[in-house]
């Protein structure tokens, strides 16, 4: 076996390693990379023939593992793409939504070039590239079932508890086995089971987002995000949250029915989910029961919708969306990019931010050089659509939220498959991979940190 890493090596996005076995050849995740020079890297060379990859096997739907996929068909791929059910449902939405916003993106240069004799940029991939991945799809993963592939190789998918469909996955060949473990989900999460760990393997490759840090409870994220809210609707604001459309927007909604049921949160709250993809992606939240957890499934069997509040308003067109700017306080707005790179987010932002009553609730991962980060990180002024805004607003960062395991928890989850031969340690900031290489080496597990195109024989 030939182990390559071609993403994911010095940082968090592009996930993408390359299994070689015999002739055989496995490309698990084929994601994007996002943040700093994220469109050179991701128009560079693949760093392996496309046309070469006999399957690929999709962990979960997240955009930093299925966002290349397109660019992998236009290059010749024409293998079998394996997932879940729920992961092929949710990675449809993910791309062709990812397609319209380049599409969108290079329309508008192409305006402003036009006017400035600017050179033209074009999509990385259009709505067309993706319809093409979706022809790639072959068989569906279930939790737990072995697959065969050619050569004797046997993969199965396990619970990853990440996102709904998320998987780890166990592979064997030729008396050897490795793990990828995906994204890690955090415990005790609603809507999605706890992880479930694989069998013991000989080798390991692991994320580590957040190998340096611990979480708060989750109980303890929920009361402080119900103060937040309740302490901004008393001084006259609203709340906005920038969320992930999948996963986080699903929880965020689940939480906060329960709060309404319970009492904690006000019944005249206006929810709004302002984003036509979160919509969507709840959509199929509910239809995937073989992904649920038992207090979700218990839900559904009652006719609770668990993601259903009063006061909740999806707002898919872009007037409903504008109408929102009315509600100068009562209103919590859930609206993407979780990371404030783009999306409705910034027109809620300009409204509200430079209002003291207001709050701006982080419940997610955010990467150095977002608007997120400099919120967070305590700017006094940023600037939204090239306007200078001045950051009065409270903001609330509740990171119990995280759809990742924390360090004690990726430590667990590593315990379960044994004493690997090797553990290569992926996605994760340096400081995060730093700190889970110095605690598995001190337990005894050889660790290797790769880089990117590194190979390894197995
Ligand atoms: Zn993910």
């Amino acid at each position: 076996m030939k182990l390559t890493f071609h993403g994911a090596c010095d940082g968090v996005t592009g996930s993408c390693s390359l299994l070689e076995i015999g002739r055989t050849r496995l490309l698990i995740d084929c994601g994007m990379f996002q943040g700093k020079d994220a469109e050179e890297r991701n128009t560079q060379p693949f760093g392996f023939d496309p046309s070469e990859i006999d399957y690929v096997l999709l962990t979960h739907a997240h955009l930093d593992h299925s966002g290349r996929l397109p660019l992998l068909v236009r290059q010749g791929f024409r293998g079998e793409i394996i997932a879940t059910s729920a992961t092929r449902e949710l990675t449809k939405l993910v791309l062709l939504d990812a397609a319209r916003l380049q599409e969108e993106e290079a329309a508008r240069e192409a305006r402003h070039g036009r006017r400035r004799n600017r050179r033209v940029v074009r999509a990385m991939y259009t709505t067309a590239d993706v319809e093409n991945v979706l022809d790639r799809f072959g068989r569906i993963a279930v939790y737990n079932r072995t697959l065969p592939l050619a050569d004797n190789i046997r993969v199965t998918f396990f619970d990853a508890g990440h996102i709904l469909g998320s998987a780890s996955i166990f592979i064997e060949a030729r008396g050897r086995s490795i793990v990828f473990s995906g994204d890690i989900g955090n415990c005790n999460k609603p809507v999605v089971r706890d992880p479930v760990p694989p069998p013991p393997a000989d080798f390991v490759v692991m994320e580590t987002t957040y190998g340096d840090r611990c979480h708060r409870s989750i109980a303890s994220s929920v009361e402080e995000l119900f103060a937040a809210i309740r302490d901004t609707f008393a001084r006259g604001g609203n709340v906005l949250v920038p969320s992930f459309a999948v996963g986080r927007a699903q929880e965020l909604l689940f939480y906060l029915r329960e709060g309404v049921e319970s009492g904690r949160l006000p019944d005249f709250m206006q929810v709004f989910l302002d984003s036509p993809m979160a919509i969507s992606a709840t959509e199929i939240f509910r239809r995937h029961p073989e992904c649920h957890d038992a207090e979700t499934t218990a839900l559904f069997q009652s006719d609770t919708d668990p993601f259903d509040i009063p006061g909740l308003h999806y707002t898919r067109d872009v007037t409903a969306s504008m109408a929102i700017n009315r509600f100068r306080s009562g209103a919590l707005i859930i609206a993407g990019s979780g990371m404030c790179s783009g999306g409705r987010i910034l027109h809620h932002l300009r409204h509200n931010l430079w209002r003291e009553e207001c709050s701006i609730v982080f419940i997610g991962f955010a990467a150095r050089g977002t608007l997120a980060r400099q919120i967070i990180d305590g700017a006094s002024e940023v600037r939204i659509f090239g306007e200078p805004i001045k950051v009065r607003a409270r903001i609330h960062t509740i990171n119990g939220f995280s759809a990742h395991a924390d360090h004690n928890e990726l430590m667990a989850w590593h315990r379960h498959l044994g004493t690997p031969i090797t553990t290569y340690l992926v996605h994760g900031d340096d400081k995060a991979i730093q700190r889970m290489a110095h605690d598995l080496r001190k337990i005894g597990r050889p660790v290797e940190l790769p880089e990117c195109g590194t190979t390894y024989r197995l």
